[in-house]
């Protein structure tokens, strides 16, 4: 046996990739999780019969062949596709925006609106919303206006507590104006939730022999940092990844970082449908931002019974009883700036590997998780072999 010894710090999704990577190459990796159970904010359990996602809802959604690839061993998916509609205006339309929606919200004009669209982008499938905005064309100003008000600002205020353009634009061109009638939320090739739930998946990756997990155990709490080693019992033979937020890490020391956090109020309601599509957004409400129905997603069949999630953002500290887990990295040069120092203090350190979606900061989806943490166990695994 390999007397180098991992010691990964989270049990979300790079976390337990990371681990089953090393496990197979003959190491012996030790997860430590402080919450009570696996699999990060891709949590899911049944509730009254239906599967639901503890951390909002969750979809896998990948055109990387080497993620879904890796991900099929352990998984089989379903055939849910997202396709989500929201409220603008009190009109209940497609969102992302597309031709659909602009014949509901635009019942007049929508013709000469979706031809002035495709002859100021021609050839391009959709375009965001901050770069409409800046078209010089009477009729696409009105409309810009309008869908900037009436689809974005109120909804990006409530989830950033920011205006769309105080934010990275990356942001906000994840749900761009779609330059068709396609109505799906995500352009990828393989799209779905795996069938068994994410939880039973990740009890798939760590069931091996040379992978411990400790739930119930903060690993902040047990590290020792002496000169430039990170380690809990032996500093020179453990080598540490670590997947959470770097100011819990280096406790503070350069102040908070700054994230938003979602709160979710989950009902179990006695009829067989809420609603049409799994998630509905609520641009207009003044606190809500959208409502998902799991069993929409899971395409469980159970009758007279569904379980819907709420979902209210706000501004993330541990001290909050509503907003006390740390969700989405905050988008802007500050607070970006302020991660800069953690992650250059970090460098110090030569046996502390930093990843994750916490870790790196980075407001990633779930399959971009998946390929940096498929990258990083083969990198770690080259430097070992170099030693
Ligand atoms: N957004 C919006 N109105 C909507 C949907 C999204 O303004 O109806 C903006 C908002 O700023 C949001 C971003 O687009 O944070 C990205 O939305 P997405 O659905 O990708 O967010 P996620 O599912 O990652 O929370």
């Amino acid at each position: 046996m390999k007397k180098r010894k991992f010691i990964i710090i989270g049990s979300g999704i790079t976390g337990v990739v990371i681990a089953r990577n090393l496990a197979e190459a003959g190491f012996k990796v030790d997860i430590y999780e402080k919450r009570n159970h696996i699999a990060g904010n891709m949590y899911d359990y049944e509730k009254d019969g239906i599967l639901i996602h503890k951390y909002g809802p969750h979809i896998f959604h990948t055109s990387d062949e080497e993620v879904n690839e890796y991900m099929n061993k352990f998984w089989k998916l379903n055939k849910f596709q997202n396709i989500v509609e929201g409220y603008v205006n009190n009109k209940l339309v497609p969102i992302p925006c597309n031709f659909k929606s602009i014949d509901i919200l635009f019942p007049d004009k929508a013709e000469q609106i979706k031809n002035n669209l495709k002859t100021f982008f021609p050839n391009q499938p959709n375009v965001p919303i901050l770069e409409l905005k800046k078209i010089d064309n009477e009729l696409l100003k009105e409309f810009s206006d309008f869908i900037y008000k009436n689809l974005f600002l109120n909804y990006t205020t409530k989830m950033w507590n920011l205006k769309p353009d105080e934010i990275d634009e990356s942001v906000t061109a994840r749900i761009p104006i779609i330059l068709s009638y396609k109505n799906t939320y995500f352009n990828d090739k393989y799209e779905g939730l795996p069938i068994d739930g994410y939880t039973k998946t990740f009890e798939k990756i760590l069931n091996h022999e040379n992978i411990n997990v400790y739930i119930n155990t903060d690993a902040i709490n047990i590290l020792k940092m002496e000169d430039d080693k990170i380690f809990i019992d032996d500093k020179e033979n453990e080598v540490v990844i670590y997947t959470g937020p770097l100011d819990k890490l280096f406790k503070n020391k350069f102040d908070q970082l700054d994230y938003r956090s979602l709160h979710f109020e989950f009902e179990t309601i006695n009829q067989t449908k809420f609603q049409e599509t799994a998630v509905v957004n609520y641009p207009d409400d003044p606190i809500i931002t959208r409502i998902t129905e799991y069993k929409n997603m899971t395409l469980q069949n159970v009758e007279n019974k569904t379980v819907i999630g709420k979902e209210t953002p706000g501004t993330y500290d541990e001290k909050s009883s509503k907003w006390n887990e740390p969700y989405y990295p905050l988008a802007t040069d500050e607070a970006r700036n302020k991660y800069n120092k953690y992650k250059d203090f970090a460098k110090k350190y030569t046996n502390l590997y930093v990843c994750g979606r916490m870790g790196l900061y980075k407001y990633i989806n779930m399959d971009q998780a998946i390929k940096n943490a498929l990258d990083l166990s083969k990198e770690i695994l080259e430097n070992e072999n170099k030693k």
